[in-house]
């Protein structure tokens, strides 16, 4: 048996794990990334990347590609067996302008997966395929895990630091003796995609998903890129015959046969379409659970692992990538020796409560629209669906879906390495997604997502609309300040003519805005209270030593 040492191993190269690994070696970190199967996943699973994961994607430079390979969705349309009921656009002209990714993504999950494995064997960090983890055990001096390869031979690897992105039944959490609570729905899922025939009346607008209800159950239709429709729901345990698999996973249990399928549609949810073909069906166990925790000692839990999610919304793989995104870049820094352990102590403190939040929101959503109850189902047919075009008519109940459905609404006021500041009343506050905009540079117009992009961290400085009389020492206290630590902070000048960027930030006076590599603010303060600023960086990150280079983005 060899023996083999990192600084961190990741177990399962599925969305989140691959997610981790990315962000890793981005950072030049020493990992390793065993997933057991032979490759990617085949099937095409999560086919919907939403807003933030995108806007997460760009980060690693690969949102363009995952664009080129999608087809946009937005516009949601919702019929009652069969009958159109009201139509509803996911982004309208007001949250198109505070994204560049203004849309949910239609990408098969395996086209996800490829792009972040080719990723790492861009940066010669592959995958290594065909290694499973068999043993995980715990000691002072950094985990130890036994793996095997797929032609017998055991490899031992010592690692600071564990991530389990092992799926649902992970293995990982299991040598935790973390336990999964929650419970499993009546429903069964079902996921299709084939080749489909909508009489002309029926056509599907490019870009439109449609979500046909009906009692104790619902499917959901939408094109993908390779031109076949993903259907997608869930059905009452009666409609199949297919014996329940008992594990708690969404793997898939069973296959439904193109003649079932075609039952399904015209029976059971009047939906009017011929199945000419079918690439791929699933039948699988939907479960709501989420884990104890996220973390014990050096060891984490992300994606799957830790969380397992209805498909209402769609949420479960792109919470799993921000899970990936999240810990990646608080490892690396930490593992790199930029940052004190504070930083990983915030995985849990903020990851947890989103899962519990999106548990919530997505059971909430998968019962509206499986009640068997018929009264709820008159009154959501009758009353609920009938609402839905004068509702998203209102300004307010349109934003409210749009942060919904992109997880855009996804802040961090209480983590451990957010300033909180009571004064701070106007949004963004502290822990917030820092908001998209462009500002006026040198090389001409630039989004702040590009500014602020890549490894490191970034600080705007506003100048505000009076700006300081002396702000050229103002400038040298930050920079000098900003350069006494490890992690590069890129300063960014906001000029007052800026006015833009100064309204969408809620700036009036000259302030400061620490940007986190995850795209979070994680200060907001005056240039006239830098000691503020330098405990906060004090409290999360190392100085640089007396001789240090400073470090490349
Ligand atoms: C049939 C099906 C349909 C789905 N449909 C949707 C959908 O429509 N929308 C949606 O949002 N989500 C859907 N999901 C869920 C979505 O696929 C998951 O949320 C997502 O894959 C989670 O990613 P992950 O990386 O956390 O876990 P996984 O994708 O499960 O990846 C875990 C990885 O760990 C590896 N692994 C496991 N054990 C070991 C071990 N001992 N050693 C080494 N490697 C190991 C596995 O091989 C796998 O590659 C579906 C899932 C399934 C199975």
């Amino acid at each position: 048996m060899s023996e083999i040492q990192t600084d961190v191993l990741v177990v399962g190269a599925g969305p989140s794990g691959l997610a981790v690994a990315a962000v890793l070696a981005r950072y030049g970190v020493d990992f390793q990334v065993v997933d057991a199967k032979s490759g990617p996943v085949e099937q095409s699973r999560a086919a919907l990347v939403h807003v933030r994961t995108l806007e997460l994607l760009d980060r690693l430079d690969l949102a363009e590609a995952a664009v080129a390979r999608g087809v946009k969705v937005n516009t949601v349309e919702i019929a009652e067996r069969g009958r159109q009921a009201g139509s509803f656009p996911l982004v309208d002209r007001e949250a198109a302008q505070t994204t560049p990714y203004p849309y949910a993504l239609g990408l098969e999950q395996h086209q996800t997966e490829h792009l972040l494995a080719e990723h790492l064997t861009s940066w010669r960090r592959p995958v290594k395929w065909g290694v499973a983890l068999e043993a995980l055990t715990v000691r002072v001096e950094g985990a130890r895990a036994v793996v095997r390869r797929e032609d017998g031979v055991q490899d031992a690897i010592t690692a600071r630091w564990v991530v389990g992105a092992d799926g649902a039944r992970s293995r990982v959490r299991h040598a935790l003796g973390i336990g999964l609570r929650g419970g499993t729905f009546g429903q069964t899922g079902l996921l299709a995609d084939l080749d489909l025939e909508l009489p002309h009346r029926e056509e599907l607008r490019p870009g439109t998903l449609r979500l046909n209800l009906t009692r104790g159950g619902f499917v959901g239709l939408f094109a993908l890129p390779s031109g076949r429709y993903r259907l997608f729901g869930a059905v009452p345990p009666n409609l199949t015959t297919a014996q329940r698999g008992t594990q708690v996973s969404h793997e898939a249990y069973a296959e439904v046969t193109p003649p079932d399928l075609q039952r399904w549609l015209d029976e059971y949810f009047a939906l009017d379409a011929r199945i000419h073909h079918t690439t791929w069906t699933a039948l699988y166990r939907i479960h709501s659970r989420c884990a104890e925790h996220f973390r014990t000692g050096d060891i984490f839990l992300v994606g799957d692992a830790a969380h397992l999610h209805s498909p209402a919304g769609g949420q479960g793989m792109n919470l799993g990538l921000g899970d990936g995104f999240n810990l990646g870049w608080k490892l690396a820094l930490v593992a790199t020796g930029q940052a004190h352990e504070t930083l990983l102590d915030s995985y849990e403190s903020e990851r947890y409560p989103i899962a519990r939040a999106v548990l919530r929101g997505s059971d909430r959503g998968f019962a509206l629209e499986t009640t068997p109850n018929p009264l709820a189902r008159w009154l959501r047919a009758n009353i609920g669906t009938r609402l839905i075009t004068p509702l998203t008519r209102l300004r307010s109940v349109r934003a409210a879906i749009f942060k919904l459905f992109s997880q855009t609404w996804i802040r961090y006021p209480h983590s451990l390495v957010t300033a909180n500041d009571k004064r701070h009343r106007g949004r963004p506050r502290p822990g917030d997604r820092a908001p998209f905009g462009h500002l006026d540079t040198a090389h001409g117009k630039a989004s702040v997502f590009d500014l602020c992009g890549g490894t490191a961290h970034h600080l705007l400085f506003f100048h505000g609309p009076t700006p300081s009389p002396d702000l050229p020492s103002v400038r040298t206290a930050i920079q000098s300040l900003v350069s006494a630590y490890a992690i590069p902070i890129e300063v960014h000048d906001v000029s007052a003519d800026q006015t833009g960027l100064h309204a969408r930030y809620g700036v009036t006076a000259p302030s400061l805005f620490l940007i986190r590599p995850d795209g979070y603010i994680s200060y907001i303060g005056t240039p006239d209270e830098l000691q503020r600023l330098e405990a906060h960086l004090d409290h999360i990150y190392v100085r640089r030593q007396r001789g240090d280079p400073a470090r490349p983005n």
